[in-house]
């Protein structure tokens, strides 16, 4: 079973990297990816876990980057010492605690007063994600459920308006990874809410920026879904990659790791990391010479 897309405490997942790739192989996984949020910074621990467990293992990271819409973009092989990758992730730290002091005081206007120490409680420490405070609010009974929460509160036209953070465009984000030997993957296309036009359009434009592959399999694809992300992959020579977006049960109860939702995810693609392997390969030999 193969999971590229895996979240831990580095950014908004639940569990430390060890426990997250030891609950991954617990549900058969023998491929896996951690993609923390605009982070390098759990994927030394990831690996050495990995090598313990003895899983085939992929560094990653997930940017957020916005055109018109906000978009995630998935980086594989990169490295993690990189300077510019490096900077640019403090550059994403220092933004995301900046729209925390505002997402408190917009909370507050709104009559659902949290407190930095209440949504800590579900951040280990580590940098504050929208899912911690939607866990707060719920806690606080602002909010029935996290979707709940970020349908009243941390996705409404006044939160992106006034209190989400400046994000890199597109372009920079696929830059940067490329920059830092690794594969640019667009994440979870179903969430861009496109009609199959304007996602083709989107898909080559982002390709002739760098982008060279699609996250055709994900947790909440439709079928049919998959097959035309797949059809999207075969026009536009894309690579193709499948994850489950796990962040443990208190942050997305729903998803397992390897399987997605209800096994949404079982697929026997076999050729998916033989060929992000080479994919990753030809990046580090293509920046090397
Ligand atoms: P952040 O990077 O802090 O803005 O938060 C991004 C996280 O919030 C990701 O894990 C998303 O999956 C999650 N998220 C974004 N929009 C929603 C939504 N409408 N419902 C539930 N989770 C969401
Ligand atoms: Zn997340
Ligand atoms: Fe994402
Ligand atoms: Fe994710």
């Amino acid at each position: 079973m193969i999971d590229l897309h895996i979240h831990t405490t580095y950014s908004d997942g639940q569990y430390a990297p060890a426990k997250t790739l030891q609950l991954a192989k617990q549900s058969g996984v023998t491929v896996a990816a951690i993609t923390d949020h605009d982070t390098v910074s759990g994927l030394g621990e990831a690996e050495t876990a990995a090598q313990k467990l003895g899983l085939q293992f992929f560094p990653g990271i997930e940017i957020s980057v916005q055109n018109r819409t906000e978009l995630h973009i998935l980086g594989y092989g990169i490295d993690r010492t990189n300077q510019a990758l490096h900077r640019f992730c403090q550059n994403h730290a220092k933004e995301r605690q900046e729209r925390s002091t505002r997402l408190l005081a917009y909370l507050e206007k709104c009559g659902a007063p949290v407190t930095l120490e209440e949504v800590r409680q579900y951040n280990h420490g580590k940098t504050s994600g929208r899912p911690h405070f939607a866990r707060a609010l719920v806690e606080k009974g602002y909010a029935s459920s996290i979707q709940d929460a970020f349908d009243r509160y941390l996705t409404t036209p006044e939160f992106y308006a006034h209190v989400e953070r400046p994000k890199p465009t597109p372009e920079e984000g696929i830059a940067v990874i490329r920059q830092a030997g690794g594969v640019a993957v667009l994440a979870h296309p179903h969430q861009l809410r496109l009609e199959n036009a304007e996602l083709d359009a989107l898909v080559g434009k982002l390709c002739a920026q760098g982008l060279q592959g699609i996250e055709a399999y994900y947790s909440r694809h439709t079928p049919e879904q998959t097959r035309f992300y797949l059809q999207l992959a075969e026009k536009h020579h894309l690579l193709v990659t499948c994850g489950s977006d796990f962040h443990g049960p208190q942050i997305k109860p729903e998803i397992l790791p390897g399987t997605g939702i209800g096994r949404s995810l079982c697929i026997e693609n076999r050729e998916i990391p033989k060929y992000l392997q080479e994919a990753i390969a030809a990046a580090q030999s293509g920046r090397n010479t």
